[in-house]
């Protein structure tokens, strides 16, 4: 059994938080909100704890996962070697969706590192979230609460969906407000490298550290090994169109009509009226997409739709990360 708790994320209630880190503290899995998305939480210090994780996500063993922390001192239990750089980051976008790639100490569960050298480590932004780590008075290991390969969850019924009688507990704190994944930012080089785009963005990183790169070959992209994994996916095939116009958008709808039900995500609505066709309406901002993603994906999973059509947004600044989580999402993209 799944126990689903409501919590007000701006007082998180003693009582709610004290039995939820009382799960974390016995080896066991408890869902929770971040700024960004869910978190799948356990004890990144406990290998058995962790080993749940993965087991619960249906996750690959090689795909490491994220250590949230409350405080700076939390750190340095599973972060060595934190550079002046690195702390000029934590003091600029910490707590915040900045995750930062350092050397990891021996005592952090093997599994969470998925046989790297490195840990990546947050501090999320997310007063339930940093409650329940403050509790638990551990690093809580926590990958997106999501069946691996399944759209992130951005609610608890999202989790619920995933997860139910997988987990022991999910903070019900509302909706996230990002929406989409942190930055995952290598620092362990001579120049940090960003093997996520996320919402922090490179202008923002390289305003703190000077040069800043992004990841692009192969090389790079093994050292974050859930890049290489097909993410975000709902059950519908995903055609995304990057640079879009209304007629193209009409065409390629009616076209798929002709087969299929067909969901429609963008800021640029088709003029249709079919009963196997719906609609979901974004601004042309990255937060709205950003935020609405997700769900929006998921709804037209429910809805039945057997294609969605995503319409891109402009590549740069906080777009970059929607952009990235769009491609990655589809099985097919029209650049036109
Ligand atoms: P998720 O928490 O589900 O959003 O996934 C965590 C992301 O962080 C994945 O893309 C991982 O590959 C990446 N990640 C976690 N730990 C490391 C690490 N030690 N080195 C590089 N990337 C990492
Ligand atoms: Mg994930």
């Amino acid at each position: 059994m799944t126990q689903v708790i409501q919590v007000d994320p701006d007082q998180p209630d003693a009582q709610a938080i004290a039995q939820a880190a009382a799960i974390i503290h016995k080896g066991g899995l408890v869902a929770f909100p971040t700024e960004t998305v869910y978190g799948l939480g356990a004890d990144a210090m406990s290998e058995q704890a962790v080993r749940r994780i993965f087991a619960a996500k249906g996750r690959p063993a090689d795909n490491p996962l994220i250590v949230h922390i409350s405080n700076r001192a939390m750190l340095d239990l599973v972060a060595a070697d934190v550079s002046d750089q690195a702390e000029a980051l934590i003091d600029r976008y910490w707590p915040g969706p900045l995750t930062l790639v350092l050397k990891r100490k021996p005592e952090v569960a093997a599994s969470v590192s998925a046989g790297l050298p490195t840990v990546a480590v947050r501090m999320p932004n997310n007063p339930i979230a940093l409650a329940l780590i403050r509790a638990a008075a551990t690093p809580i290991a926590a990958p997106s609460a999501n069946r691996s390969g399944r759209p992130s969850p951005t609610s608890a019924a999202h989790v619920l969906a995933d997860l139910a009688g997988r987990i022991e507990m999910i903070l019900d704190g509302g909706a996230t407000n990002i929406g989409i994944e942190s930055t995952v930012l290598d620092m362990t080089g001579r120049v940090p490298v960003i093997l996520r785009p996320g919402w922090i963005t490179e202008e923002q990183i390289a305003a703190v550290v000077g040069a800043v790169e992004r990841a692009a070959s192969l090389q790079e992209l093994q050292r974050s090994p859930g890049t290489r994994y097909r993410h975000y996916s709902p059950r519908a095939r995903v055609v995304l169109v990057e640079q879009a116009t209304l007629d193209l958008l009409e065409r390629m709808c009616n076209e798929y009509l002709k087969s299929e039900t067909v969901g429609f995500i963008g800021h640029t609505p088709p003029a249709i009226d079919d009963e196997k066709f719906r609609a979901l309406i974004l601004r042309n901002e990255p937060a709205d997409y950003a935020a609405r993603l997700y769900a929006a994906l998921r709804e037209m999973d429910e809805g039945g739709a057997s294609v969605i059509v995503i319409e891109g947004i402009a590549d740069a600044g906080e777009g970059a990360a929607v952009m990235d989580r769009l491609r990655r999402a589809a099985s097919e993209t029209i650049r036109d």
